[in-house]
């Protein structure tokens, strides 16, 4: 049997990583600066992460949720402590996808109405409801589009207005900051009208920090820079650092039901473990405040080159915007200066590095960039 052929796959097979570095079966050295499309939060094969998961696996793997698991607990209260949720309560599933599903639906037996509010350019994943949310038309199949989805532009409030105003809206959906669309960070004052706005109409604002949360702009979610405090926040990407996790945080007011969310593997004892070393190293390492000083150091570093037209984003999500096509400078970057990055669109250089990114990593990665730009 083959593989169904849907990824475009560079011609390089990793063996083997470390904190930022990744080792191919040639034995060839790359530094990662998309850590895996923002998975890898505090490094590869961190030695702690390692030990924790092996730990875990030789006392229980798994069981259903049909048993207590303190780990859950345990997580819960931590993500609570360390994100200033502490009031919400968490769901747990597997995915970003998964998250930003539950959200909806959440927020739909929350309020009784059943159209959701997104942006244009926004990726919320690829399962049914989630790829619906999603502004790419060529990812929504037939049987997706049945949802009732609209699409406003990002930062136009009065937009927004008109159609809660309709009184049929369960939901706004917006990214912390639009991650596959281009790195674009949402007004300060724009969240905060929507928070504003879906108090008044009686719907539900649900941040999704699958890739802008859990450390990666300096605070622990993107959107608490501009102060507002959500409904729902989905997670996933970041917060098992490559071990299949999501979850949401669910604002008191949500009345739970039992059998109302429910997941196989969501939450699972390993998943846990891998969630809870994360936090820590997060915390004993400080990879917040570390995100936020190398992220500016990369932007700073940036500035000024005639060849970009912009630079965006904040920590370590940065999207770097080219006056060009940067097919041939992402592969450049990747076979001759042997660096990892992402993209978004034809002209944007995405990188999304491990949170303990150092800044002669960085440098490194800025000599590299600039050489090959010549
Ligand atoms: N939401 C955002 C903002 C994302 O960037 C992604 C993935 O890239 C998702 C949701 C979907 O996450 P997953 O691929 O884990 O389902």
């Amino acid at each position: 049997m083959e593989l169904f052929d849907v990824y475009s796959l560079f011609d390089i097979t990793p063996v083997q990583a470390r904190g930022c570095t990744v080792w191919d079966d040639k034995g060839q050295e790359y530094l990662d600066l998309y850590g895996g499309h923002a998975v890898i939060s505090v490094g590869h094969s961190h030695p702690y992460y390692v030990a924790s998961l092996k730990v875990q696996l030789n006392k229980i793997g798994f069981y259903s949720n049909s048993v207590r698991n303190p780990l859950q607990e345990e997580l819960a209260h931590r993500i609570g402590a360390v994100s200033g949720y502490g009031d919400y309560t968490l769901f747990l599933d597997n995915s970003g996808a998964e998250s930003n599903e539950n959200a909806a639906k959440l927020a739909s037996f929350h309020t009784g109405k059943d159209r959701i509010i997104a942006f244009r350019r926004s990726f919320h994943g690829r399962t049914s409801g989630a790829v619906a949310l999603t502004d790419n038309p060529a990812i929504v199949s037939p049987f997706n589009a049945h949802h009732k989805v609209t699409f406003c532009q990002i930062n136009d409030a009065a937009a927004v207005e008109a159609e809660l105003a309709r009184g049929d809206v369960a939901g706004v959906i917006v990214e912390g900051i639009q991650g596959c669309g281009g790195i674009h960070v949402p007004a300060q004052d724009f969240l905060r009208d929507l928070s504003r706005l879906c108090d008044r109409y009686g719907a539900v604002l649900i941040l999704d920090e699958v890739q802008s949360g859990y450390g990666r702009t300096g605070r622990f979610f993107a959107h608490q820079w501009a102060d507002v405090r959500p409904g729902i926040i989905t997670m996933g990407k970041g917060i098992a650092n490559g071990f299949p996790c999501g979850g949401i945080l669910i604002a008191p007011q949500f009345q739970a039901r039992k059998g109302m969310l429910g997941t196989t593997f969501g939450g699972n004892y390993l998943a846990c473990a891998a969630a809870l070393a994360v936090l820590d190293i997060i915390e004993q390492e400080d990879l917040m405040a570390n995100a936020l000083d190398v992220g500016d150091h990369i932007r700073k570093s940036l500035a000024g080159n005639p060849r970009i037209r912009e630079v965006r984003g904040k920590g370590l999500m940065i999207g770097i915007e080219m006056t060009e096509a940067v097919d041939p400078l992402r592969r450049a970057l990747l076979y001759n200066g042997h660096i990892f990055t992402g993209v978004a669109g034809q002209n944007m250089i995405r990188l999304l590095p491990p949170l303990c990114l150092t800044k002669a990593q960085a440098d490194h990665f800025l000599r590299t960039f600039n050489k090959l730009l010549v």
